[in-house]
């Protein structure tokens, strides 16, 4: 398949920064912030894969965590 000279950017679309595998339309994702990359130019924040960025969502937002523990979870 061609896609090289698709202009206008990578025509696979965004990648996700933790399988390495692009984010198809239609897939279900998350938005991630990382405050170690708040413009995203590292790749981390972004869209991830939604069961890629399960793992991380304690990790990067505490207040969820908190909540969780408040719900008895
Ligand atoms: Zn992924």
């Amino acid at each position: 398949m061609a896609y090289d000279d698709v202009p206008g950017g990578d025509p696979r679309g965004r990648w996700c920064p933790k399988c390495k595998l692009p984010i198809r339309s239609g897939e279900p994702t998350t938005n991630m912030h990382f405050h170690e990359d708040p413009d995203g130019v590292r790749g981390l924040s972004g869209p991830w894969h939604g069961e890629c960025a399960r793992p991380y969502w304690d990790t990067i937002t505490p207040a969820l965590e908190k909540m969780r523990r408040a719900f008895g979870g």
